[in-house]
């Protein structure tokens, strides 16, 4: 199955998508982990999306799209993705049509995680990021068993530069502004599900699973 997981910076696509990912046994796709890994190995393409990012901005299109492209026609692809965080444009959702296009398919259901704007401000002040593996933890929704420490890796915890507040409500703007169209875009395609992102996470999964019947 191809998947689009669609919503706000902090709705919850990146829990969502990785509980999806294992469910059906396809590749997990973050464009902000693929970002944030090059940021950390101190690529070229690292050094040009942080200042972006730390802005609260969104990275160029053409940083972005070819990435993508390459990354689904790789062969664990084969039988299908879950995309999180792409397409954040109009023009990256027509390069992904052209991408999927040369690969003579096409997305099976984009689903946009629906959590109003107070509800993000909150919620994203306390995300933890882990320094070492990337797994995400929230202070009190989804905390690790040791405060600070990630339960995966070992490696500490942290507030991520872009999830401070001034820079949550600039990205809330670029979202509203660049991304909500996505929803009309989806919509008129007839791939478009929505759920409600204020539920409990598993409740969210729950209702995931039984839109797109997996
Ligand atoms: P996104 O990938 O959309 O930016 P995340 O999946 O990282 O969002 O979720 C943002 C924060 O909210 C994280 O700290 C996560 O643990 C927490 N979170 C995710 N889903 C829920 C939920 N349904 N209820 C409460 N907190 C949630
Ligand atoms: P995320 O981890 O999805 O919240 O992404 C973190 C940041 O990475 C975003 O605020 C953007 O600056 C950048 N980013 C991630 N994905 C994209 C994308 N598809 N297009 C442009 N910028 C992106």
């Amino acid at each position: 199955m191809r998947l689009i997981m669609l919503g706000a910076p902090g709705a919850g696509k990146g829990t969502q998508a990785k509980r999806a990912a294992a469910h059906l046994g396809v590749p997990h796709i973050s464009t902000g982990d693929i970002f944030r890994a090059n940021i950390k190995e101190g690529t070229e393409l690292g050094r040009k999306a942080k200042e972006y990012m730390d802005a609260g901005a969104l990275v160029p299109d053409e940083l972005v799209c070819d990435l993508v492209a390459d990354r689904i026609s790789k062969e664990d692809c084969a039988k299908g993705f879950i995309l999180d965080g792409f397409p954040r444009t109009i023009p990256q959702a027509e390069a992904l049509d052209r991408a999927l296009e040369n690969l003579g398919t096409s997305i099976d259901y984009a689903v946009d995680i629906d959590v109003p704007d107070e509800a993000i401000i909150s919620r994203m002040g306390g995300r933890r990021a882990c320094v070492g593996c990337g797994a995400t933890y929230h202070i009190k929704f989804n905390p690790p068993k040791q405060e600070g420490v990630c339960d995966t890796c070992g490696k500490d915890l942290i507030l991520r530069d872009d999830d401070k507040p001034e820079t949550v409500k600039t990205r809330l703007g670029v979202y509203h502004e660049q991304t909500q169209p996505l929803i009309d875009f989806y919509s008129a395609k007839g791939v478009l599900v929505t759920v409600d992102g204020t539920q409990g996470m598993d409740d969210v999964f729950a209702e995931i699973v039984s839109k797109i019947g997996a």
